[in-house]
């Protein structure tokens, strides 16, 4: 485990206006003060992201909430004794204490509590809210492990601080409380059933892309893609993708789930077994392994969209942008 003395540090770094890398249970995170202008606007120009994708604000109490937020109604009360600490993020009206640089000028903040004992030390030891975009560049897989994080960003930031595997692997569910009707704005492991069972009541809508992409502005870039070219490949397909792909003049990459793929001629090859959700653990950390090989194209195999399977192909589907 983490040597304690490097969080007082680590606080130190950010009460001054620096930039820490920290783990959460979700991915990597490029932390600073929510109330340091000046730091939060290093880390829109480390990642190259674009100033209207607004930060996730990450706090360690309900107090830090109350201060940025104007109004915590019921549902979202229920939401948060619920799933805090936890991979929910929650998009509330903003107060006037979180300033227009962390929110892209929305009126709304989007808030969570990281449910990871590195994290949430290094906010109680700052004593103040930490805004954090996963630690990779603008449209790149987000980091799960120390070795991407040290490739992603190299000696950009002030400090790293190593926690070893991200449990989930990928980015948080983000959920808009902010209007009459909640609408999941992003998925993750918190599954939209998961939050129904919490907030009975209220329909939850499932908007379209189009309506994600204005009230998230973050969700219209291009994401989590690596430097090769994505090929979904549903589980009972294999074969044929195989016969397809394996004497083309490509160099090619498998990562493969329920299915143990038998071809380990390929450039790379990597097999994550068991459950969906140990398959979105890997899945980002594979992208980024297999970018080392200097593959052309990775076969990626599909799984159901049910549960934690709605935000892998997600994200999958996102990765496949990329234009190669
Ligand atoms: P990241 O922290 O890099 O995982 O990205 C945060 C995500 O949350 C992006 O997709 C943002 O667009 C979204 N987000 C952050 N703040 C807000 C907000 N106030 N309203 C809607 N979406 C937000
Ligand atoms: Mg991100």
């Amino acid at each position: 485990m983490l040597d304690t003395s490097l969080i007082g540090k680590a606080s130190d770094i950010l009460r001054n206006g620096g930039i820490v890398v920290f783990p959460t249970e979700t991915v990597y995170g490029i932390g600073a003060s929510a109330y340091n202008d000046k730091a939060i606007r290093r880390i829109f120009s480390i990642k190259s992201r674009p100033h209207n994708n607004p930060l996730i604000v990450h706090v360690s109490t309900l107090e830090q909430v109350n201060l940025i937020t104007t109004n915590i109604p019921k549902p979202v009360k229920n939401l948060m004794a619920t799933f805090w600490p936890g991979p929910l993020t929650i998009i509330l009206p903003r107060s006037s204490r979180i300033s227009h640089l962390v929110t892209g000028n929305l009126t709304t903040v989007a808030v969570r509590m990281p449910d990871h004992p590195i994290a949430s030390m290094l906010i109680r030891s700052l004593g103040e809210p930490i805004a954090a975009p996963s630690a990779n560049r603008s449209g790149r897989p987000s980091p799960t492990n120390i070795e991407h994080v040290r490739r992603e960003l190299g000696e950009d930031v002030d400090m790293v601080l190593d926690g070893g595997m991200c449990r989930i692997g990928l980015e948080s569910t983000v959920i808009d409380m902010s209007t009459d009707i909640p609408c999941i704005l992003r998925s993750g492991a918190i599954t939209k059933n998961m939050i129904q069972s919490t907030i009975g009541q209220i329909t939850l809508h499932n908007p379209s892309h189009e309506i994600i992409e204005s009230k998230s502005p973050g969700m219209q870039y291009r994401h989590y893609a690596p430097n090769f070219r994505i090929i979904p490949v549903p589980p009972n397909t294999w074969v044929q993708t195989m016969h397809k792909w394996r004497n083309s003049n490509k160099h090619i990459g498998i990562l493969c789930h329920q299915t143990a793929v038998k071809d380990e001629s390929v450039s790379f090859y990597r097999h994550i077994p068991g459950t969906h959700e140990e398959y979105a653990k890997g899945l980002f950390a594979a992208f980024l392994d297999a970018e080392t090989e200097h593959i052309d194209i990775l076969l990626v195999e599909t799984v159901p969209e049910q549960g934690v399977g709605i935000a892998i192909m997600d994200r999958i589907r996102r990765a496949q942008t990329y234009d190669k």
